[in-house]
């Protein structure tokens, strides 16, 4: 994901560049480039950054986007609109799909172009694909920093899918068929017990509870809560 570069073109409000760059590191990409920015530094990038000053701190400001991307070897056009262009066009999913098959020391920038005009022709010629955001589209046009950060979900998506919170009961602690059967046997017993099930009439009892308990994916807490239950109700709630 290093030598994935994000490079801004002739950004106008300074603003999205700082909102570009938390986006970026929001998804743990760093590597941002500027050519000609409008206001740069500024007290509104550096605002609207907020935390990821360093991503804008290290950030790289260019007189031109061959500087830019001098040192690239596959060159990506972020584009809004669909002009008829020999360039082939392909989402972000199919993009990032392409980079993971590139060699590890491949350097790779994704261009971004102006709030108002987008990608000049001249810079487009410089790319090897456009990407397009596939939009509404009536209205297909993303503000820029939104533009960079479903691009840099995309790569984090690619290349490390991973929740970095703890999933909600993710420390259940799962039981076996043994422990099932065990279950089974109890409620069969208690139920006998308190004259819900007639062992000379059982009917077919047994297997619903056996089929609502099976789909129901118990985990051990839950497991002792219904034998809890049943030995209460086996001794009028006496056992607690
Ligand atoms: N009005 C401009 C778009 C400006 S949005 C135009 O029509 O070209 C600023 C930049 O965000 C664009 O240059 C492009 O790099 C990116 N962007 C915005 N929406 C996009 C989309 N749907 N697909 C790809 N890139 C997009």
């Amino acid at each position: 994901m290093k030598n994935i570069r994000f490079v801004l073109v002739g950004t106008t409000h300074p603003g999205n560049i700082g909102a570009a760059a938390r986006a970026m590191k929001t998804m743990g990409l760093s590597n941002l480039h500027l050519v000609q920015p409008k206001h740069y530094p500024s007290a509104e990038a550096t605002a609207r950054a907020s935390g990821a000053d360093d991503v804008l701190a290290s950030a790289q400001v260019h007189d031109s986007l061959a500087e830019a991307i001098a040192d690239c070897q596959h060159v990506y056009g972020m584009s809004a609109r669909l002009r008829h262009l020999p360039v082939p066009v392909v989402n972000p999913r199919e993009a990032i799909t392409h980079i993971q098959q590139l060699p590890d020391t491949s350097e790779i920038a994704i261009v971004f172009g102006r709030e108002h005009s987008g990608l000049s022709n001249e810079e487009l010629d410089r790319c090897q694909y456009l990407i397009n955001i596939p939009a509404n589209p009536d209205y297909s046009s993303l503000n820029l920093a939104a533009a960079v950060q479903v691009l840099a979900y995309e790569i984090k998506m690619s290349f490390d899918p991973s929740i970095t919170v703890g999933r909600i009961g993710e420390d259940r602690e799962a039981i076996d068929a043994g422990d099932l059967e065990h279950l089974y046997s109890h409620f069969e017993q208690t139920l006998t017990t308190i004259g819900f099930l007639d062992p000379e009439n059982p009917r077919n009892l047994m297997r619903r509870l056996r089929r609502l308990y099976n789909r129901a994916d118990l985990d051990r807490n839950e497991l002792q809560i219904l034998h809890g239950i049943l030995r209460a109700a086996e001794t009028g709630g006496q056992d607690k």
